[in-house]
Parts: C-alpha cells; sequence; structure tokens
C-alpha cells in the first residue's frame, strides 16, 4: 500500500511557516489571544469560540493547559525535567525554548518527536523525571493501565503528571478495544480511540499510587478571558507521585 503522506524533514517546517503566515494575516485582529505563541487574531479557526490557532495550531485543550500550567505550576520559572508524550508543535515550539527545561519529546510514530517509545514500556530507569505531560494520549493505548503504571514509574517523587483525555464525568468507562474504526467513531468519538473515559476513570490513575486531583481551570477564569482564550469547562488530571 502507498503512504498518502511523507514526511520531509526539511519542507516540512518550510511548509508549515508559509501556512502559519498566510492564517495569521487571513486572520489578523484582536478578538481571540493564543497563550502558546502569544498572538492575537479575529478568531480561531474551524469552530469560532474554540478552534485552532492560525499561528501555532493550538486546540482548546492546549491553551487551558498552557493558561493552568502558568497560574499553578514553576513550570516556567524554575528547572525541570520534562517528559511530553504525543508532543503538539505549539507546545514544542514553546518549552523547546525554555533555559530552565530538560524536555524530551516522544512518541511511538511521529517523525518530530526525539525519541520513539512505547508508552506502555518507556525506555529510561524509574524516578527520572519532575514532570510528564500526557494530553490525548491514553484514549488511545489497548493497555492504559500498563501506561499510567509507566507514567508513575518514571515520574521522581513528588513528580507530576498532567493527564487529559476525552472524559465524559456523567458516565461510565466505555471501551473496547477491538471494535471497529466505525464502532469507535459512534461510540468513542473518533476512530482510532479505544474508549470513552467516564468517572471511573480516576481511580485507573490512582491505581499505581497517583494521588489524583481534578483541575477544572476553566471555571476560575472570567467568562471574558474564556471568550479571549477559547477554552472551556474541560477537566485536566492532576497526578502526583
Ligand atoms: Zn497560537
Amino acid at each position: 500500500m502507498k503512504t498518502p503522506y511523507k514526511y520531509i524533514s526539511f519542507i516540512s517546517p518550510v511548509y508549515r511557516n508559509i501556512k502559519s503566515t498566510a492564517l495569521s494575516i487571513l486572520y489578523r485582529g484582536k478578538n481571540v489571544t493564543c497563550p502558546l505563541c502569544n498572538q492575537s487574531f479575529s478568531n480561531w479557526i474551524g469552530e469560532r469560540d474554540l478552534g485552532s490557532c492560525p499561528q501555532c495550531g493550538s486546540a482548546a485543550r492546549h491553551r487551558l493547559l498552557y493558561l493552568y500550567l502558568q497560574q499553578n505550576s514553576s513550570l516556567f520559572t524554575t528547572s525541570h525535567t520534562i517528559l511530553h508524550f504525543a508532543p503538539e508543535k505549539c507546545w514544542q515550539n514553546r518549552l523547546k525554548k525554555m533555559d530552565n527545561l530538560k524536555y524530551i519529546t516522544a512518541d511511538l510514530s511521529a517523525p518530530e518527536a526525539d525519541l520513539k517509545i512505547d508508552i506502555t514500556d518507556i525506555s529510561f530507569d524509574s524516578e527520572s523525571f519532575d514532570v510528564v505531560i500526557c494530553s490525548h494520549v491514553l484514549e488511545h493505548i489497548d493497555d492504559d493501565n500498563k501506561a499510567i503504571g509507566e507514567l508513575f514509574r518514571v515520574l521522581k517523587h513528588n513528580g507530576v503528571a498532567y493527564i487529559q483525555v476525552p472524559y465524559n464525568s456523567s458516565k461510565l468507562t466505555d471501551e473496547d478495544p477491538s471494535a471497529n474504526p466505525q464502532e469507535r467513531k459512534k461510540r468513542f468519538g473518533q476512530s482510532d480511540h479505544v474508549r470513552l473515559y467516564g468517572t471511573d476513570f480516576l481511580q485507573r490513575l490512582e491505581s499505581p499510587g497517583f494521588k489524583v486531583t481534578q483541575e477544572r481551570h476553566a471555571v476560575k477564569l472570567d467568562s471574558k478571558d474564556r471568550e479571549q482564550f477559547g477554552v472551556w469547562d474541560d477537566v485536566i488530571f492532576k497526578c502526583i507521585k
């Protein structure tokens, strides 16, 4: 079977820069502001209130986590060793430049990640990291309990994992790794998801020993800021080892 898209390491960043410059001009304005690239625009791409950033491509969940970390962590001021799974370009652009961070990115297949790593078998010693960022990864993983156990293992004592997943706070988790792509899309919202997390997600996170809090940062912002930054009441699971 032919590969529909070939990643070319030089061409891809050039194309991305041209595209983001064109979109920034097309969406110029002051109505919304992306905290990750610190640029303002007329509106977001796609969903007008919660879509993606014309400049860096951030989605609402990236902007929410960034605002939360800015106001509730020392990530931007003191030394940290970070492991970031499935790193989006908007995060890499921001965190790679920060001198206080040793920032390592990992993915099973993305060519731009620093390391090719299976989240269920992380090739680092125990207690290697101060922080793990894992956003919208676990819903893709058949054995998510093993992945959560690995996140716990590689964190130092008192280290923190910031985890985001598609989450329904009014149901239990619905999962079936054997479901076909059409059924997955219908039940879990995307053809490559194996579950939609529900209220028992908390117990899964606690199982290896994490102390978990559900951070609802958007409700702490006033409505003007929520609109300006394009965020909604999504949950960030803060997991302390
Ligand atoms: Zn941006």
